[in-house]
């Protein structure tokens, strides 16, 4: 098999090696845990104290708003149901095109009687802000004293497009709610400003940011409005309870850093990839549609092609040694569009060609040829 071509970065991406050496010592020397008081604990209080600056400072919150968990999943949950716990009476507004860490716990909290809408999204996946306002009116008039809670995504892990949070912020506060964004694809790849934005709550993950798997954050502007998630120990400010993991914190911190101190560097170096990538389809004339909005996470290309699989495609490319996923996946009857593609409406004709693309920092020019190329020899031979 030829040299790997990791083009998935949207799922995980490979660990910096800032961020690897930034780990090392909490691996094997200083393991001690950070509740204890003696004097061997103190480097972990250290790491743990200096990587809640190091990463507030990288979305411009206060140190004592960022609180550790175990990833995008946990932060998801937490937020939903953290603030249903607390509010048991608030609406949920959140959007068709959510990752399933945020609808299936809807979903679950619908079960139980809560109210959840779900906004549409336009064919390029940005939510529309009318239905957002309507609901909010609709909310606010029938229950004066309860504030919901608005939950919509930075940005979409399937077709890259990014929200227009300010906006959606500022309608979400002019009704008394809540804004909470996933920004699991978003952070470390587009500028964030926490207080600029007026985000109330931000669920993030080290793994999509070139940081350790396993290990996140969740920004909370005011901890009056959730409750606690994990219960037990005191860590985390008695908000989430259980040991810290500090090489896998000190990591994400190390690797939040670096990515958001180039995200500049980085976005042109992607978007410069992205348009090789498409000059090879186009100069081949391949018949294909680029999906999303055109502000999107740099590197993010979800692309259709007409009468292809696209489940064939991409094991025809891992056969390859390219990786990248797929939008359509089969089962044993049917080939299912995944939640997003069928919120966007795509013509069926393309949507069931779909894969993502998505690139990183380590990809290479060579690297997108050979994608290029890759894709249009399976598409001529089929
Ligand atoms: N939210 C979004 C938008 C994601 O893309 C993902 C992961 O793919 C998650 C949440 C879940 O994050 P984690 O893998 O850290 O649990």
């Amino acid at each position: 098999m030829k040299n790997l071509i990791y083009a998935d970065n949207a799922a995980t991406t490979k660990l910096d090696i800032d961020a690897y050496e930034a780990m090392q010592p909490y691996l094997m020397d200083d393991y001690g845990n950070a509740s204890q008081s003696y004097s061997f604990s103190r480097s972990s209080k250290k790491a743990l104290k200096e990587a809640r600056e190091i990463i507030s400072d990288s979305i411009n919150a206060n140190p004592g708003d960022i609180f550790f968990t175990s990833g995008g999943t946990e932060s998801d949950n937490w937020a939903i149901k953290g603030y249903i716990f607390k509010n048991p009476n608030s609406s949920i507004i959140t959007s068709q095109i959510e990752h399933h860490a945020i609808l299936n716990p809807c979903h679950t909290l619908e079960k139980s009687g809560v109210d959840v809408r779900y906004i549409a999204v336009d064919e390029n996946g940005l939510v529309s802000l009318e239905e957002l306002e309507r609901y909010l009116h609709d909310n606010s008039q029938k229950n004066k004293k309860t504030r919901s809670l608005v939950s919509i995504m930075f940005a979409n892990n399937e077709i890259g497009t990014v929200e227009p949070i300010k906006d959606i912020a500022a309608i979400s506060h002019k009704y008394n709610a809540v804004f909470h964004t996933d920004a699991v694809q978003a952070i470390g790849h587009v500028d964030i400003d926490v207080k600029k934005m007026e985000i109330d709550l931000l669920s993030a993950s080290a793994h999509k940011f070139n940081g350790p798997k396993g290990v996140g954050f969740l920004y909370v502007r005011n901890s009056e409005c959730l409750s606690p998630y994990n219960e037990g120990g005191a860590q985390e400010f008695g908000m989430r309870a259980g040991t810290e993991n500090i090489a896998g914190i000190i990591g994400m911190a190390y690797a939040l850093r670096k990515n958001a101190d180039e995200i500049e560097k980085n976005k042109l170096y992607l978007l410069n990839l992205e348009s090789i990538l498409e000059d090879e389809l186009k100069t081949a004339s391949i018949q294909y549609r680029r999906n999303g909005a055109t502000s999107h996470i740099p590197g993010n290309m979800s692309l259709s092609f007409l009468g292809i699989e696209g489940e064939m495609l991409m094991h025809r490319l891992d056969l390859m040694g390219i990786c990248v996923s797929t939008g359509a996946a089969c089962d044993s009857r049917k080939t299912q569009l995944s939640h997003v593609l069928q919120a966007i409406e795509l013509d069926k004709n393309y949507a069931y060609g779909t894969i993502r693309v998505s690139l990183g920092k380590f990809n290479t020019e060579e690297d997108v040829k050979e994608i290029g190329r890759s894709i249009i020899n399976v598409i001529k031979e089929s």
